[in-house]
């Protein structure tokens, strides 16, 4: 498992997204939810794709 950050885009807080490794031997790419909700403000985010 592996957090990433992303700042919300109604209060810019941080919150940490955990991707799932895509794949059994990959450990670089990770896939990440679509979207996620602040624990802040509650929020509806969505992921950028990379
Ligand atoms: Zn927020």
């Amino acid at each position: 498992m592996e957090e990433f950050e992303f700042d919300c885009w109604q209060c810019w807080e941080t919150n940490y997204i955990r991707g799932r490794p895509k794949g059994f031997w990959s450990t670089t790419h990770y896939e990440l939810p679509g979207e996620w909700t602040c624990w802040s403000c509650g929020a509806l985010n969505t992921t950028p794709d990379d």
